[in-house]
């Protein structure tokens, strides 16, 4: 397994894996690994910074692999991606997190709140995979929400903006994950019919700074002229939570509520509020 994490780490992937290595067969260990348990998904809480209600839960994936240990989604959704797995992979995520969400009866509005690679959405077929998903569950599109991360290509590539009109006629929410990251993708914004955006955790840690409150606030302003939620992600303390609410952020996610949890146990938080 080493020999995969080593070529991993240079950021260069042989286009043809060497015979025997375990890239090579790293396709099975995906597929091994969706059957054997050892892929799951884990839940963490998004709540309304005003009254702390739990607004909706969002997946996710952990793989724990028999010789590594758990291996982090950093690492192995790009390698997922890397390998043409992630359309298999993201079908299963959403499936399962589908199932798990509609066994536990939360009221609307709650919502599930599950991460997609831009690569997906390159699939001509993947709306009609999020319906069928749904359909499975017997969930409405409307308890889903998609997160995606902003890149350069998304504004820019036809094949996703096609996926994007499909899901946002499906009625799916979409949420623009990771916002403020570098690719700043304002012209999204004017395309697709965003109904979240994630802030990212960079812009929650320098909140005494007085220019980044100025950000943030003024981000507020135009989440509500655009009629998307703002969900701050990273919130770790109190403090935090309340300059965010001060602002005017309503909605927030971050181990000062909980960290992402295991079915069972994210059951229990649940039960327990
Ligand atoms: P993300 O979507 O931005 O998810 C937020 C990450 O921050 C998660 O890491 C979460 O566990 C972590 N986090 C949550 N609260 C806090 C906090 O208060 N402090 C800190 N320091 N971290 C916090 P995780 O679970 O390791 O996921 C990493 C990334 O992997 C995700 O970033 C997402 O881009 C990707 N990912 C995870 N699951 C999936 C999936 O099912 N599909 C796809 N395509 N990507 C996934
Ligand atoms: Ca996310
Ligand atoms: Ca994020
Ligand atoms: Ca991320």
């Amino acid at each position: 397994a080493a020999v995969f994490f080593v070529w991993d780490q240079d950021g260069e992937t042989p286009a043809t894996p060497p015979p025997g290595s375990d890239s090579a067969i790293l396709p099975d260990a995906l597929r091994v690994a969706a059957q054997d348990n050892r892929l799951c998904v884990h839940y963490q809480p998004q709540v309304r910074l005003t009254d702390g209600a739990v607004v909706g839960l969002e997946a996710l994936a952990r793989w724990r692999h028999p010789t590594l240990g758990n291996v982090a989604p950093d690492i192995f959704i790009p390698l997922a991606e890397r390998t043409a797995q992630i359309g298999r992979l993201g079908v299963w995520i959403l499936g399962r997190s589908l199932l798990d969400f509609a066994s536990l009866g939360l009221p609307e509005p709650m919502r599930l709140a599950v991460n997609v690679s831009p690569l997906q959405l390159r699939d001509p077929g993947f709306a009609d995979q999020v319906a069928r998903c749904l359909d499975d569950a017997g969930q409405i599109p409307k308890r889903l929400e998609l997160e995606i991360t902003e890149t350069t290509q998304l504004g820019d590539d036809p094949q996703v903006a096609h996926a994007l009109k499909a899901l946002e006629k499906l009625g799916v929410g979409l949420a623009l994950d990771d916002f403020g990251t570098g690719y700043s993708n304002f012209a999204a914004l004017t395309k697709f019919r965003f109904s979240c955006l994630k802030l990212d955790r960079t812009l929650v840690t320098g909140l005494d700074d007085e220019r980044n409150q100025m950000l943030i606030r003024s981000m507020v302003g135009m989440a509500q002229n655009l009629e998307m939620d703002l969900l701050a992600e990273g919130i770790e303390t109190e403090a935090q939570a309340n300059i965010l609410r001060d602002l005017g952020c309503e909605l927030a996610q971050g181990y000062l509520f909980s960290p992402p949890l295991p079915f069972g146990e994210i059951r229990d938080w649940l039960d327990a509020r």
